[in-house]
């Protein structure tokens, strides 16, 4: 008996054989979720020079993408977008954490927006590798701009090196003006290598400072002030005015000490407050004067044409060190050299050689 209760013994209850119950997938659901079909070079480029934002979205995630079949699409869709680019104004942003970049690019970038133009907002994070995403470039922290059709944000690539996530951003460059993208932002943050990356790829550098720090000059590399083509002081409001003012001298007095740099512009020095949007226009007016003055002695298609050659110079240096350490006989022969050298059994040079001349002998097929 299947169920004692449904014995005649006892009344009133009836105890009914279950059913099975149903399955909780639908059966006759065959189809899965369409993924998005895949698309080849010509319809990313087609889709980018209409300004379709999805499409040049997974184009940046191609660019950004390790796997060699995606690079592989990618370099086809940034060599067709090439000759659509060029005709734009790419502007790196620099500043300690805290210095307000975000908030001063949320209102920069209304600005370049209020004049007509379209803004692409890029991010270089070095620190990104590390923490998986990247504090740069996050949406969230431009709540304006992010709202803007004409805005297109997007965060710093987490790929490895500093140079890979470097080029890979230069690359996003060509994407986002292929896309109608006037306007490049790229943002960084001012305390390493970045700058000099990003610095290589943009046509004025603007470095955020603050004020009310006693050293003016604390905390931020001397190199990367003479990278600046404007120095831009900000929080310039409330009872910070005055020191605002009294650091921009400082700094004006500091930039008579550097060496003219190789555009002969003279680097600015301006107060402004991003949280209150005051002195936005003149920031602004100065960014236009640098282009009006680089464009005329020439020095704009000078420096683009270096960066050129230096973002294909780093290419070849990327993809020879990739090559080079990406064969497991090298890299253990170079782990047994290493300890050769620091046992002093060998001198480093010779070391080196070795492991070069067992690197070109696999180049040459003899291993
Ligand atoms: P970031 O780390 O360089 O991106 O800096 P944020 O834009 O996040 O700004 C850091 C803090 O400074 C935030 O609390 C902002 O509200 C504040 N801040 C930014 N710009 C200004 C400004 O012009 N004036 C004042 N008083 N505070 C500001």
């Amino acid at each position: 008996m299947e169920h004692p209760e449904n014995h005649e013994q006892y009344k009133g209850l009836q105890v009914n054989s279950g059913v099975t119950s149903q399955p909780t997938v639908n059966p006759y659901r065959t189809a899965r979720r369409a993924r998005r079909p895949e698309l080849t070079a010509a319809e990313y480029v087609e889709g980018i020079r209409k300004g379709d934002v999805s499409i040049l979205g997974r184009a940046v995630t191609l660019v950004e993408s390790t796997n060699d079949r995606h690079q592989a699409l990618a370099q086809e869709v940034i060599e067709k977008c090439l000759p659509y680019t060029g005709n734009s104004r790419r502007i790196g942003i620099t500043g300690v954490p805290g210095a307000g970049k975000s908030t001063s690019i949320d209102v920069f970038g209304l600005h370049v927006l209020r004049l007509g133009h379209r803004l692409a907002v890029l991010a270089i994070d070095p620190s990104s590798e590390r923490t998986k995403g990247s504090i740069l470039g996050d949406k969230t922290r431009m709540e304006k701009l992010s709202q803007q059709p004409d805005a297109f944000i997007r965060p710093s690539p987490s790929a490895g090196s500093l140079g890979g996530v470097a080029r890979k951003t230069r690359e996003t460059i060509v994407l986002c003006e292929a896309a109608g993208y006037d306007t490049i932002f790229v943002e960084t943050v001012g305390v390493g290598q970045s700058e000099t990356a990003v610095h290589s790829m943009v046509d004025f550098f603007l470095l955020i400072q603050l004020a009310g720090t006693g050293d003016e000059l604390q905390g931020i590399k001397r190199g990367i002030m003479e990278m600046a083509d404007g120095i831009v002081i900000n929080k310039c409001d409330g009872d910070n005015v005055e020191r605002a003012k009294l650091a921009a001298s400082q700094f004006r007095n500091a930039l008579f000490l550097f060496p003219p740099s190789p555009s002969k512009w003279k680097p600015e020095v301006l107060t402004y407050s991003g949280y209150y949007e005051l002195g936005i226009d003149l920031v602004w007016d100065m960014i236009d004067r640098y282009f009006d003055y680089v464009k005329k002695t020439g020095y704009f298609e000078r420096k683009r044409n270096e960066q050129a050659k230096y973002w294909m110079m780093e290419t070849i240096n990327e993809q020879l060190r990739h090559h080079f350490y990406g064969i497991p006989e090298v890299r253990a022969l170079l782990e047994q050299k290493e300890l050769r050298v620091l046992n002093n059994e060998q001198s480093s040079f010779t070391a080196a050689k070795d492991v070069l001349d067992y690197y070109f002998s696999t180049l040459r097929g003899d291993k």
